[in-house]
């Protein structure tokens, strides 16, 4: 199969209390390996989608069949989502710490916006810090597993860091509270990682 749920760079209970074990295990094993198993059920009968990579597909998600969209988006959203984090946080650095105080005007202005952002995302989706060749950065939600990678989101550019905000992120440890979600997740993600994207979109 073309296609692999890719291992935790950690253990399943390591971003603990910021996200609970059960969440992880069923999000990691169950609903991530759902959209690869689907991904790869669309792949085995098109021709046209086998040998390429989930990136070159995804930008062309316009011209896609919905269930190329939703789990090639879905695969490609949550391998980068494990990976946005690490156990215990870090502290933003380098050029990304730079580029996001002269455009937001401070950390805390930056995560308030992406904040609100993802509660304002209506239904299920996605929030994202997104970078420009120019090394603009800015805030941009989308829908179900669209991503900024994909034509048909306007304020598209390269993802630097990403949260899910579907239900099935947050739902045991906070309920309905998805802005709490939001404001705690800051504490596990992995600045060093955002920086190398960062660094890569420029
Ligand atoms: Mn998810």
């Amino acid at each position: 199969m073309p296609f692999e749920v890719p291992p935790l760079r950690y253990d399943y209970g390591a971003l603990a209390p910021t996200i609970d074990e059960q969440t992880m295990r069923l999000h990691h094993d169950k609903h991530h390996q759902a959209y690869v198993d689907k991904l790869n059920e669309a792949v085995a009968s098109d021709p046209s989608l086998q040998g390429r990579e989930l990136t070159d597909i995804l930008a062309k998600a316009s011209s896609l069949p919905k269930v190329v969209r939703n789990n090639g988006g879905g695969h490609w959203n949550h391998s980068f989502f494990w990976d946005s984090m690490t156990p215990g946080g870090s502290q933003p650095n380098g050029r990304l710490a730079d580029a996001i105080i002269s455009r937001f005007g401070s950390l805390d202005a930056m995560q308030n916006e992406f904040n609100t952002a993802g509660v304002g995302q209506f239904g299920s989706g996605w929030v994202w810090l997104v970078g420009g060749s120019g090394g603009d950065l800015r805030i941009v939600a989308t829908p179900n597993q669209d991503n900024p990678l994909m034509d048909v989101v306007d304020d598209g550019g390269t993802p630097i860091l990403g949260n899910d905000v579907w239900e099935h992120a947050y739902y045991l440890t906070y309920n309905n509270r998805r802005a709490d979600y939001l404001k705690a997740w800051w504490n596990v993600v992995d600045w060093g990682k955002a920086d190398e994207r960062f660094g890569a979109a420029r």
